[in-house]
């Protein structure tokens, strides 16, 4: 489970993303998601923050969920 205070960022920050998370987080695991390579400097177009802004994928924390709900290694 994401912490209250990461919770609470996520939903000033980036609310898409954090939709997209909980919706992955009930979906099984999936042992190879599909994602892409992305500076973590990168802005994100929806949301205009940092791709490290956003949260962690909750299966594979090496991943991160953008708004769009697609899923990158920064
Ligand atoms: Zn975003």
């Amino acid at each position: 489970m994401l912490a209250n205070w990461r919770r609470t960022r996520y939903l000033q920050t980036c609310p898409r993303a954090l939709a997209h998370r909980d919706q992955i987080a009930g979906q099984p695991t999936t042992d190879n998601p599909l994602f892409y390579h992305l500076s973590g400097l990168v802005h994100c177009a929806l949301c205009g923050h940092e791709y490290y802004a956003h949260p962690d994928h909750p299966h594979h924390q090496s991943l991160t969920v953008a708004c769009t709900g697609e899923l990158v290694k920064l």
